[in-house]
């Protein structure tokens, strides 16, 4: 099995596409997706759309929840904030109810798939330290687990003690279990603007980041044309 997984893409048309373009040339046999397929950016709509027809399996972000009112967003900085209102008032009642069915949790295969934290999916807690995968291990027997959320792509692995693991190339060992993050398709921030999305082939038991540039002055023109707040247009380019 040979599976392209995709996170984050907050509404970000140009990226959402780019993105599906590379796929279509790496040959795998499906898709999926780890949520917060809205919020930031202006195209929720046509983002929705797009994944709903393709991709089957998908769990819920934080930016889904909030903007179908199943998750608060005391949380959120005041641009998320705006963002959420903004698509809570725009999304079409389809989508949203299509959001509303959206699990927190899913397993496929050995594989499972959660936006933020295993152990909590809910409370949309950020796994950013291998001190922090420590516990996130004990919540899932499955060998890996891909998450999304903080839109900086890393691998953690557990052997004993937890580590994390830079770089764009995973070789997993039979003998470790592993937590990755895939990155985000539609706001990086790992100061690279190009979209990120990870491959997993479980036959080579490898798991491939790639990076994929964009229209970001088109995502970005949009963005402003909708009233939303101009930082979130900058980000873009700047990656993070
Ligand atoms: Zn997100």
């Amino acid at each position: 099995m040979r599976v392209a997984i995709l996170s984050d893409i907050h509404s970000n048309l140009e990226a959402l596409e780019s993105v599906l373009e590379d796929i279509a040339g790496q040959g795998v046999d499906d898709l999926l997706c780890l949520g917060d397929l809205v919020g930031y950016g202006a195209n929720p709509n046509e983002c929705v759309q797009r994944i709903r027809g393709l991709i089957s399996h998908v769990v819920a972000g934080n930016h889904d929840c909030a903007a179908v009112g199943t998750s608060d967003t005391s949380y959120f900085n005041p641009h998320a904030k705006r963002a959420v209102t903004w698509t809570a008032r725009n999304l079409s009642a389809d989508h949203a109810r299509y959001i509303s069915t959206l699990p927190y949790v899913k397993r496929v295969e050995h594989i499972l798939l959660v936006h933020a934290s295993p152990s909590e999916p809910a409370a949309w807690n950020y796994l950013l330290s291998p001190q922090m995968a420590r516990a996130e291990f004990q919540a899932f027997s499955e060998s890996i687990c891909f998450i999304g959320h903080s839109h900086q792509p890393v691998f953690f692995s557990i052997n004993g003690a937890p580590r994390s693991l830079k770089g764009d190339r995973l070789s997993c060992d039979p003998e470790e279990r592993y937590i990755v993050n895939v990155g985000s398709v539609g706001q990086p921030r790992d100061g690279d603007p190009r979209s990120c999305y990870a491959i997993y082939d479980d036959d080579q038991r490898t798991v491939q980041l790639r990076r994929v540039a964009y229209d970001i002055r088109s995502a970005q023109r949009k963005i402003l044309q909708a009233g939303l707040p101009p930082v979130l247009a900058a980000r873009l380019k700047r990656g993070e």
